[in-house]
């Protein structure tokens, strides 16, 4: 089956056509840097990574470029707030950003471009639209897309063009659609945006957040590409917007396929900064979460359906892995010590079968669900193997392999080094409970198994001797 997405251009599931075959060129909208992310942002991110994964996994080659917005309003208005230059204010948000993506197991993208280093291409961008006469100068010296004259817009969203407002303007780089209006390009410098400005044929300003990510995906991918995605709040303005100047400029069609995921919501609201209710990935690590158990939580639902975040969703993702980890390590004890010889026909077919499951799920827009049931599926059948005795190592083997191949998307199998340490106090109880284990003092043992539960571990007793296991 080939790989197929719905594009909410045409509001279809559609084949993935790459414009050159094998590659894919991909662009998702990355975070604007003026404060932490929250794990709705997050949300996005891990949907687009599995998305990313999914294409490796099916064998394509993806160039994958996310942008900084490093200079909006929002930067602008927090780097004052915080009495510092704009570079340094941003450089702390892109450094955490790096961070958290790192803990919640996300590729890099191969190109961070951030926008105070793409002035120029936005600025010939601008010029390009204002030669076209689709741009034009307003009395406040600022430059506007003037959506009268450029009959197309609205591809992503309905509009109605009775409705339009010609000639109103809107500065904002955030608007409702029923403020639709020529948006701001270039802004000329008013005193509310202090030391931030660059010079421009229009006189100093600073580039509109759309035309940021236009000029971005442009230089790094061409005029036109293959993918472009983001969360649903952003299909307006900000896609709207890019589709509008990308195509008016360029002359051809901008992306092929466009990808939006639903939000993260808490209490049936989006999760959301002006909302205030947001946890941050600090928050969640500090109450003693993973990041693979967020990443599992995040990736869980459907793209498309909004997900609702709770404690209580994480607490399962925990009682998840933990029933993976420990599959997981009963496999690698038999593919070590177990008796040794070859896989059945049969249960190698069964290993194939189970990747191409999987992997078939996920292809068909990205239908992770449907791909956790197959491992699910997997597991059970393979603890019933092993219970009844028929995995020889190699056997084993496969089916490791076979969880290391859906572990190319899911990334979140292994658990993190700093998972797995005990700390002092718990290896310490579990201690005194051998040693009382050994002198038969088994009152004291139960005890002390109790005490370690309290403290939020478990004791396997295993043939190697007690392994401590998190609850
Ligand atoms: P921002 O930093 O606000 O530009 O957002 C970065 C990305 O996160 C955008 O693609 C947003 O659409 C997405 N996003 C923001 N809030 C949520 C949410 N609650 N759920 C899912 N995605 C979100
Ligand atoms: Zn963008």
């Amino acid at each position: 089956m080939p790989l197929q997405f719905y594009n909410s251009l045409s509001h279809r599931v559609e084949p993935l056509d790459p414009l050159v075959p094998g590659k894919v060129g991909m662009y998702t909208c990355g975070p604007t840097v003026y404060n932490f992310a929250h794990i709705g942002n997050f949300r996005c991110y891990a949907f687009e990574d599995i998305l990313k994964r999914t294409l490796l996994a099916s064998g394509l080659k993806v160039r994958h470029v996310m942008n900084l917005t490093d200079v909006d309003d929002k930067t602008i208005r927090g780097s004052q707030a915080a009495h510092l230059p704009l570079r340094q204010f941003t450089q702390t948000y892109k450094d955490a950003f790096f961070q958290d993506i790192r803990t919640l197991r996300m590729l890099p993208a191969d190109v961070y471009p951030a926008a105070t280093d793409t002035i120029p291409e936005m600025i010939q961008l601008i010029q390009t639209l204002f030669h076209k006469g689709i741009a034009y100068q307003a009395e406040d010296k600022s430059v506007y897309f003037s959506i009268a004259k450029w009959p197309a817009y609205g591809q992503l969203v309905k509009i109605d063009r009775e409705a339009m407002r010609v000639g109103v303007r809107i500065k904002m780089d955030e608007y409702a659609k029923d403020a639709m209006a020529d948006f701001a390009l270039w802004k000329a410098w008013d005193e509310a945006d202090g030391d931030v400005w660059w010079d421009s044929p229009w006189g100093r300003g600073r580039p509109g957040w759309h035309i940021e990510c236009s000029a971005m995906s442009s230089k790094y991918l061409g005029k036109t590409f293959d993918l472009h995605c983001g969360g649903i709040d952003n299909m307006f303005p900000h896609h709207e917007d890019e589709i509008a100047q990308s195509e008016a400029a360029n002359g051809c069609p901008f992306v092929k396929l466009w990808m939006h995921c639903a939000h993260l919501m808490v209490e049936n609201q989006k999760m959301s900064k002006s909302l205030g209710n947001f946890y941050t990935l600090k928050d969640l690590l500090a109450k003693g979460y993973t990041g693979r158990e967020i990443r599992y939580v995040l990736i869980g639902t459907y793209y498309r359906q909004s997900l609702n975040f709770s404690l209580q969703a994480l607490e399962e993702a925990r009682g998840n892995l933990q029933r993976i980890d420990a599959f997981m390590g009963r496999l690698k004890e038999v593919a070590a010590q177990g008796a040794p010889g070859e896989a059945t026909p049969g249960q190698k077919e069964y290993f194939a079968q189970a990747r191409e499951r999987f992997l078939k799920a996920l292809q068909d827009d990205l239908n992770v669900s449907a791909g956790l049931g197959v491992l699910f599926d997997f597991l059970r059948e393979g603890n019933r193997e092993m219970d009844a005795g028929n995995y020889s190592r190699q056997a084993a083997q496969g089916a490791l392999e076979a969880l290391g191949v859906m572990d190319q998307v899911l990334a979140v199998l292994e658990p993190d080094a700093q998972e797995v340490q005990v700390p002092p106090e718990v290896q310490a109880l579990a201690e005194e409970r051998q040693a009382a284990r050994k002198a038969k003092e088994w009152a004291r043992a139960d005890e002390l198994r109790a005490a370690i539960e309290q403290a939020g571990w478990m004791v396997k007793d295993t043939p190697k001797g007690p392994q401590l296991l998190r609850k």
